[in-house]
């Protein structure tokens, strides 16, 4: 009768949730934390084999004592007393175990608390780290059953980390070699609870993995890994969905067969771009260059009839349809959309209602690529969160920005090629 279970298991998180769950591993080791990721991974793997260690990469084999308990110690009780073969021995014990913890001897305490009955190592420890990213997986062997009480605990011990696992068919240690790369199951943990996948390929249960965890996640998270069949790039439909969605692509990983999942898969790992918004009259757009197209007479019209002798041109009807580019907008723009995210944030005359149609035609006619769909017209820019909005004024919310305030016209930012070297250097 088979009685083994194969898995791999990998939390994902971000580098801080990562080493929270590593420094847990030191504390129960008693090995001091140097409070870098890197060196107390090392320290917790130390007697472990490094296969390959690179820029992103760590990955050790044969782990000497990294085992499940490293994270989730035994209580001093059960390893005192035997009270797994001899109860009646140790009556006090055992009734002092049962009590706190729900178990009498270890083997009960570990079904409880593993999900199997015995301790079990962790081999082929790989910690990867890519744009805000991280993983940390490896693979075990348990017995009757896969740990599912153990991804619980430690689901529960650092809450923010996702859990991540996926169970070979049975075998007996012996016939490994006849592992068909068939999938039992596939799951994760969420708020305590196992959720079970399909059963299927490899590749099948990423995406389901991927689908399910990131459904919800897709606005909240700041880099993402998306795992694809191995034939795909850059223009694979969800790639290019999430690069219209603010994305930039930092690394690509193809890998032609992964033996563990038996398949080939691309690995694409992007971030999200930072946020710019942008102004138009006197940033994107010469407001002079179309009240020179307004005769005199027009003008006059818009001068003082308020009472209290101040233009108000802008409400010229059509006006700002008129209106050129500035020097070197459209060129900046177009340089800037590739590393940033870029909107458009300008404040409309409230008394000109053409003002809000011409600066959507005006939009379309000379940036419309950059700027499709893209176009935010608000008299409380401080309502937009981003990291940067390029404006030459702090009126209509500008000045209370939440990100970074470029004053375009400034002595620091007087024109447009003072605001790219600023942004792309
Ligand atoms: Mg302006």
């Amino acid at each position: 009768m088979p009685s083994w279970k194969f898995s791999s298991a990998a939390f994902y998180g971000t580098p801080d949730a990562i080493h929270k769950l590593i420094k847990i591993g030191l504390e129960n080791s008693k090995l001091q934390s140097t409070g870098d990721l890197r060196q107390d991974f090392d320290l917790l793997v130390a007697e472990g084999k490094h296969l390959e260690a690179d820029e992103k990469t760590h990955q050790v084999v044969s782990v000497k004592g990294l085992t499940a308990r490293t994270f989730l110690p035994m209580p001093e009780t059960f390893l005192l007393f035997d009270t797994t073969n001899h109860p009646d021995q140790y009556p006090d014990a055992a009734k002092e175990q049962k009590e706190k913890y729900g178990a009498v001897g270890w083997y009960d305490y570990n079904c409880l608390t593993l999900g199997t009955k015995w301790d079990f190592d962790l081999q082929e420890v790989i910690l990867e780290e890519v744009a805000g990213w991280c993983e940390l997986s490896f693979d075990i062997q348990t017995a009757w059953d896969y740990p599912d009480q153990w991804f619980i605990a430690i689901n529960k011990l650092v809450p923010e980390l996702i859990v991540s696992f996926t169970v070979l068919g049975y075998y007996e240690p012996a016939d490994i070699l006849d592992c068909s790369g068939e999938y039992d199951l596939c799951g994760y943990v969420e708020d305590g609870v196992i959720k079970e996948g399909l059963s299927a390929p490899g590749i099948e249960i990423w995406r389901y993995i991927i689908e399910e965890y990131y459904r919800d996640r897709n606005d909240t998270l700041d880099a993402k890994v998306i795992v694809l069949p191995n034939d795909s790039d850059d223009n694979h439909p969800v790639v290019q969905e999430m690069l219209s969605k603010g994305f930039e692509i930092v690394d690509r990983d193809p890998i032609s067969n992964v033996q563990r999942y038996n398949t080939g898969m691309y690995f694409c790992f992007l971030k999200k771009k930072k946020k710019i918004f942008i102004d138009m009259d006197n940033v994107l757009v010469d407001f002079q260059s179309g009240l020179n197209q307004v005769s005199e007479e027009v003008k006059a019209k818009y001068y003082a009839d308020d009472g209290k002798g101040k233009p108000h041109y802008d409400d010229i009807p059509g006006l700002f349809s008129l209106m050129e580019p500035m020097p070197g907008a459209i060129e900046a723009v177009h340089r800037l959309a590739e590393k940033y995210d870029c909107y458009i944030l300008t404040t409309a005359p409230w008394e000109n209602p053409s003002a809000w149609s011409d600066k959507l035609l005006w939009v379309k006619k000379y940036i419309g690529d950059v700027f499709y769909k893209r176009l935010i017209i608000s008299h409380h820019k401080n309502l937009c969160h981003g990291d940067y909005l390029i404006d030459d004024r702090g009126s209509n919310g500008t000045s209370e920005f939440d990100g970074e305030w470029i004053q375009f016209g400034s002595t620091e930012y007087p024109d447009w090629e003072s605001v790219v070297d600023y942004l792309l250097t």
